[in-house]
């Protein structure tokens, strides 16, 4: 799924399983579950495949059921 060259430091781009990872979606977040993202060998970009883009607008669309949802704090820094 991914196998690439990064395209910040041409590093190889290899498929990693993570548990939890958060994507942005239209200012806000959306979380997924066991979800295979690539992540660059040397410096560690993080890159989405179309299958993962594609799930999170659909749940920004509401077409894909949502198992859950969790509260995030916000605090403002400055
Ligand atoms: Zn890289």
């Amino acid at each position: 799924m991914y196998d690439f060259a990064c395209e910040h430091c041409q590093g190889m781009v290899r498929e990693r399983m993570v548990a939890r990872e958060a994507l942005r979606h239209k200012g806000s977040f959306v979380v997924l579950e066991d979800v295979p993202i690539g992540v660059c060998e040397k410096c560690g970009a993080r890159y989405f495949d179309a299958s993962v883009v594609r799930r999170v607008a659909e749940i920004g669309r509401g077409t894909c059921p949502v198992e859950k949802t969790v509260e995030v704090p916000v605090v403002r820094f400055a």
